[in-house]
């Protein structure tokens, strides 16, 4: 008679039974020498569980049955087979019709009525068992996270796991840096995760997994731990079986959570601003994805040089960057203005704005110019101005020069009198254009009313169409210049503002 012989174990079947597959194939070897059988192949599925009827070896195996290589399949017992009665009975009637029966080690049943039920009784009841015993463990695991006690190690960096207690304590040395990257993070805003990640790379700090180095997404994941705050909730998710081998995460309904607690390495408010920090970048993002006006477009000058702003972008990240006209330095003209995100720069320029507008006086004082400031642009007036001015003085110098030549005899008295004439017509003309030019600032142009700009600013929405029409009603011009030589976004920009 020729057999085969099929073998399963799925991990935790191993753990609670400490059946190896060596063991049952043992087992089932014995039983054909018992039969007097010819075991012609062994089937073996490892790690694979018996909720499912999709396993490599169990394939080829009816796939063989199907050929009627096999009078008979030995199986340590029902539930190797498989876990559900319906699948028992599937696999039972399948290989009956091919003409090969199966063979249990560890139960015996006839192929009579009785023999039938009770190996059908005998898989209700498996199915029972483990529906009962997984009831069981997960009370078990519930009363001991509403004892306050963890039910596994998580991992969580800046931790250590206490085995006995079942409860987390602080690494020191892990807390140290958990501390620094929220300060670095939230308070001193040095960059994002991707700078903070190279930073602690250049540092020399191992990273949470211990070999690799610090990844953006590993800096991303530590500023979304509610543990360092001391609070926590668990039972927030389950593990749903989708395949032979695989799971999906799941969450629970809100009210099956169980709030936990673990030594407090942060501050909650600080976590708090970490986060809120975290989901406006993704605003940020947003924005820069529907590519929405830029604030400063077509108004800003730079601060160094006097040139106009102009956008560059695209890019892997799709950013998009202020840039002097006169940058990157070419022969010629030499600007070493710096880029500047948009993004970041509109929200700074906003703030900036924003704290002026808080009360009139500092609005008046800003009117036309801030006082003082370290970076004037060349604004085309002023230029116009000292042309002016210029070509008067050079007026004056030609004309103590016609004088000179007539007392030397060199001009005729008519020739001089026309010279002079001339210069003086261009003299005059000169004055009334550098006169108009004086009064246009004040008389020309209406001036806004300080209190309309701050009730203006105030009241303006926060999107980012709305600042861009309220900028541009109210501000004439304004000059940027980024003074940092940081990286990331931490910006120290000079906007020097002129209103309308
Ligand atoms: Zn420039």
């Amino acid at each position: 008679m020729n057999v085969a012989i099929y073998a399963r174990v799925s991990t935790e079947w191993q753990a609670e039974h400490g059946y190896s597959i060596g063991t049952q194939i043992e087992a089932c070897r014995k039983k054909a020498a018992e039969m007097g059988a010819f075991v012609v192949k062994e089937y073996i599925d490892d790690g694979y569980s018996g909720g499912f009827l999709e396993r490599p070896a169990l394939d080829s195996l009816r796939d063989a049955v199907q050929d009627g290589l096999y009078e008979a399949v030995i199986f340590h017992d029902a539930d190797r087979m498989a876990r559900k009665l319906i699948h028992q009975l599937i696999l039972t009637e399948e290989l009956e019709k091919a003409g090969c029966r199966p063979v249990f080690v560890l139960e015996r049943f006839d192929n009579t009525p009785e023999g039938n039920m009770s190996y059908q009784m005998k898989g209700v009841f498996a199915e029972y068992e483990r529906a009962k015993i997984r009831e069981r463990t997960m009370r078990g695991k519930r009363a001991k996270l509403r004892a306050g006690k963890a039910i596994c190690d998580s991992h969580i960096y800046g931790y250590d796991f206490d085995r006995g207690n079942s409860c987390y304590e602080i690494n020191p040395a892990e807390a140290e840096v958990v501390r620094m990257i929220y300060r670095w993070y939230v308070e001193e805003m040095v960059g994002g995760c991707e700078y903070i990640a190279e930073k602690l790379n250049n540092m020399g700090i191992p990273s949470p997994s211990g070999n690799v180095s610090w990844c953006a997404s590993s800096v991303r994941n530590l500023l979304h731990r509610p543990h360092y705050t001391g609070k926590y909730f668990a039972n927030t998710q389950y593990h749903k079986k989708t395949g032979p081998k695989s799971y999906k995460r799941l969450p629970r309904p809100r009210e099956e959570w169980i709030e936990m607690s673990c030594p407090q390495i942060i501050p909650a408010e600080l976590h708090q601003k970490a986060l809120s920090i975290k989901s406006k970048h993704r605003t940020y993002k947003v924005w820069q994805k529907n590519s929405y006006p830029a604030l400063l477009q077509g108004v800003a000058v730079c601060g160094a040089c006097g040139g106009s702003i102009r956008i560059t972008g695209g890019g892997k990240r799709n950013a998009r960057w202020y840039t002097c006209v006169n940058t990157p330095p070419r022969n010629g003209s030499k600007c070493a203005a710096r880029l500047m995100d948009v993004v970041v720069t509109d929200a700074l320029f906003w703030s900036v704005l924003e704290e002026i507008c808080t009360s009139e006086e500092t609005v008046t004082a800003y009117i036309g110019g801030r006082a003082g400031a370290e970076c004037l642009p060349a604004i085309p007036e002023q230029n116009k101005r000292q042309k002016i001015v210029k070509r008067i003085e050079k007026i004056q110098t030609e004309r103590t020069a016609v004088m000179s030549w007539f007392s030397q005899s060199l001009l005729s008295q008519s020739e001089a009198t026309e010279k002079l004439a001339s210069l003086k017509a261009d003299e005059s003309r000169l004055q009334n254009e550098l006169a108009a030019l004086e009064n246009s600032p004040t008389s020309e142009v209406e001036r806004l009313a300080p209190a309309d700009i701050c009730a203006v600013v105030r009241n303006c929405p926060a999107s980012p169409e709305a600042r861009r029409r309220v900028f541009l009603s109210v501000v004439e011009k304004v000059s940027v210049l980024r003074r940092d030589n940081n990286y990331g976004h931490k910006y120290l920009i000079d906007f020097d503002i002129v209103f309308k």
